[in-house]
């Protein structure tokens, strides 16, 4: 038998969702990236100046840290900083005034915008500083920020963005943990087998010919889920993240050992995994593949905390997920409870 991964037995969907938590986001034109997030990280300068040696150093696909022009131009405390433009950080205007005031042409110390020359090196990229001015009546954008139709390309390497944002970042062991941890919570699902086998019996073709194979191999798709859920759980008590008492208090699971929502606490089912919601009428946008079922980041993403982490994660509703938006769960109960209670009287 083919040896068995996270995602071993699982449909395209759910495949896919487990492969989308290994990349950053997109976002300003400047990170507009959905990179592995092993990646290169930009971060901002005041993110940069809380942490120390040993957590910058963990960041190993290269960091570029990002200055306003103020924090380059006027601030007295950057020489304290192994900071040097063009090395090891860039200054990145996004006003008019910043631009006039501040312009990097007039410098006259031949300072250049910034481009990509190889995403999979740490160094691989060059200049001083980037641009990106869209809505004034002289519009500024390096290349570095362009998309799109309007993508160029500079010595030989396609300019779409530079890097990821710092808290996208994880280490590939990081994002092995993760992606076990969220497909053990899949395996605890009620229900979660019979309809791996429903949907491998009724539509093949969502599966991958490894798992035909290897089902084939094993007298049956009864016998390779078995196996497969089997692996996950192996694979998880090796790396000690089949804790179900911490799942419980990270809310990822009930007393019970099933998977609910980190919100509501609600049991999930397996159809929820691969039902697209509903979009509002006359709102609907082409292409829709958001499911009723989300990622969801128990404390939320932060600059300069590594939250993307086993223990932090879990599945949920999509609508749960909106109501939490960038807090963590702790912040969205309080303030769901304010609610409640000014709605009380
Ligand atoms: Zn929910």
């Amino acid at each position: 038998m083919a040896k068995l991964n996270y995602y071993s037995g699982f449909t395209s969907g759910l495949r896919e969702k487990l492969t989308k938590t290994r990349f950053g986001r997109l976002g300003d034109p400047l990170y507009n990236r959905r990179n592995i997030r092993t990646s290169r990280v930009l971060m901002k300068y005041s993110t940069y100046v809380k942490l120390g040696k040993e957590d910058l150093a963990k960041y190993s696909g290269g960091l570029i840290v990002i200055l306003k022009p103020k924090e380059y131009f006027e601030n007295p405390d950057l020489s304290k900083y192994d900071l040097e433009l063009g090395r090891t950080c860039i200054i990145y205007y996004t006003n008019d005034e910043d631009w006039k005031k501040y312009n990097p042409k007039d410098q006259s110390k031949g300072w250049e915008d910034v481009i990509e020359l190889d995403t999979d090196i740490p160094d691989g990229w060059k200049g001083h500083y980037a641009v990106n001015i869209r809505n004034s009546g002289e519009p500024e954008i390096s290349d570095i920020c362009l998309s799109g139709k309007h993508t160029v390309i500079r010595e030989g390497k396609k300019q779409a963005g530079l890097g990821n944002y710092d808290f996208d970042f994880a280490s590939e062991d990081e994002m092995n943990n993760v992606c076990y941890q969220l497909a053990y919570l899949i395996w605890q699902v009620p229900d979660i087998k019979e309809f791996m086998i429903n949907n491998f019996n009724s539509n093949v073709k969502d599966f991958e010919d490894v798992d035909i194979n290897n089902s084939e191999k094993l007298g049956g798709i009864k016998n390779y889920i078995e196996a497969c859920i089997s692996n996950v759980e192996d694979e998880c008590k090796a790396r000690n993240l089949n804790n179900n008492k911490i799942l419980k208090e990270i809310r990822a699971m009930d007393k019970d050992g099933n998977t609910v929502c980190p919100l509501c606490l609600e049991k999930l089912t397996p159809t929820l995994f691969v039902t697209t919601i509903e979009q509002d009428e006359g709102r609907e946008v082409e292409g829709n593949t958001i499911t009723e079922i989300s990622l969801f980041h128990i404390k939320g993403l932060k600059s300069g905390e590594f939250n993307h982490a086993a223990f932090n994660l879990g599945w949920g509703h999509h609508n749960c997920n909106t109501i939490q938006g960038n807090k963590s769960i702790d912040e969205t109960i309080i303030s769901l409870k304010k609610i409640i209670a000014n709605n009380s009287n």
